[in-house]
């Protein structure tokens, strides 16, 4: 069989697209910089069969051994027997074309990080979503090739392009945490799972915003507006998501933060397994840690906090259905973060400084976090009720008790 030379033209020809089904097979990559850096997780994740050859590895390629095998030493022929794909990715010119040039002997596929123009193959700009792989190859121009991707990407997860996706689509409720309140702040598959649902059941502190993005046909329930009454209106919302699911519909259970964090999370999972109506659960960013954190302030620090806690001040102390042991919580060293606390912040302040904290206690109470109106407000334990009635601070509010805010606020604090 003889093989035709290749058209004077192949520089300008298009490549041909394919995905290639790596699992259990073997691939080398040659070159442990920056490049393999990238590349190497894309083929483990692939399922392949990865040996990286080379005699130095970034540190985070060094931390994924044994996820690959690494030959510690420089490229020798040879090494590409048996591979069904190869990337040569050394910074040495001459190097690369060795591989280049045995992987073309083996009829093996190759990339080359110095000179495309000399490789069988190109590695496109890659993304996923929702099981969809997009790869785009923009003429060997890498900066058009990520932005087309991020565009397509973008253009997936805001669901302007239905996807059918099967399984994901089965009715039942999804727990989505909507995060602290900057639309920006829930999570990749919150959004996706907002989008993709038939009824979507908000509550007063879930992100807005994210609620006008949703597909027009989406039936939204604002639990604000059910029925009063305070038990009666969860056992409402429990009746509702139970009700639609049984319909045969994708209902999103919507709330700010986290579902389990002081969210009744649990109760909405107990209705719908008593209703035999499936579950799944999408973790929230949830505010006593991110609402202190966007400030700069941090909840555990070296040398200074080693444990925190969360507690709910919507109870004042000594109340009788309140769960908390306030001379336990005050005789910690660590972070408290109080949530839902600012009418009762007077009496657990002085709770605390009588349980033995010292009334220069460190506070930060911030009021609307990552929203517009976000502010914070420095205070002591010794002085938080003054501070907090001087700065007409309304919930929601995170307040946080500890060194860490003096950590944060050193200019305060001295
Ligand atoms: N599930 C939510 C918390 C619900 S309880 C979460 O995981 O974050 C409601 C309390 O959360 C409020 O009283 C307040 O203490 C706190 N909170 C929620 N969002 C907040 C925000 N953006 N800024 C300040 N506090 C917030």
């Amino acid at each position: 069989m003889t093989i035709p030379a290749p058209p004077e033209n192949a520089d300008t020809l298009p490549p041909y697209p394919v995905g290639l089904r790596l699992a259990g097979r073997r691939v080398v990559v040659v070159g442990g910089g920056g490049v393999a850096q990238r590349r190497v997780p894309h083929l483990i994740a692939a399922g392949a069969v990865v040996e990286v050859v080379s005699p130095v590895l970034t540190p985070a390629l060094e931390g994924m051994i044994g996820e690959f095998t690494w030959h510690d030493r420089r490229y020798a022929p040879g090494d590409l027997d048996g591979a069904w794909y190869a990337l040569a990715l050394t910074d040495d010119a001459e190097v690369n074309a060795a591989i280049c040039a045995e992987a073309e002997e083996r009829r093996v596929f190759c990339v080359r990080a110095d000179d495309a123009s000399e490789a069988t193959a190109w590695t496109p700009a890659t993304g996923r979503h929702a099981g969809v792989t997009v790869a785009v190859l923009a003429n060997r121009d890498p900066r058009t090739s990520s932005t087309v991707r991020d565009e397509i990407l973008e253009v997936l997860r805001e669901g302007r392009i239905g996807l059918n996706h099967g399984r994901r689509r089965s009715p039942g409720v999804v727990l989505v945490g909507g995060g602290p309140g900057d639309p920006e702040l829930i999570t990749v598959a919150g959004r996706r799972a907002l989008m993709e649902a038939d009824v979507v059941v908000a509550d007063r502190l879930a992100p807005r915003e994210l609620l006008g993005e949703l597909p027009p046909h989406v039936e939204l329930i604002d639990v604000a507006k059910l029925p009063r009454g305070r038990s009666a209106s969860q056992e409402e919302i429990n009746r509702v998501i139970v009700e639609k699911a049984l319909e045969g519909k994708v209902v999103a259970r919507f709330k700010g933060g986290d579902n389990f964090v002081f969210g009744r999370g649990f109760e909405e999972i107990l209705a719908c397994r008593e209703a035999g109506v499936p579950v799944t659960v999408i973790p929230g960013v949830t505010s006593p840690i991110a609402v202190p954190g966007v400030t700069g302030l941090p909840i555990t620090h070296r040398g200074v906090a080693h444990e925190f806690t969360v507690i709910s001040g919507h109870l004042p102390p000594g109340h009788p259905e309140s769960l908390t042991d306030w001379d336990a919580v005050a005789r910690m060293t660590g972070t408290l973060v109080l949530m839902m606390a600012v009418q009762n912040a007077p009496v657990i302040a002085e709770r605390l400084v009588g349980g033995g904290r010292a009334p220069s206690t460190p506070v930060a109470i911030v009021c609307d976090g990552t929203m517009p109106g976000q502010r914070t407000v420095l205070s002591t334990l010794a002085t938080v009720a003054d501070d907090l009635e001087r700065e007409q601070v309304r919930p929601p509010a995170i307040i946080v008790v500890g060194d860490v805010v003096a950590v944060a606020h050193p200019e305060r604090f001295a």
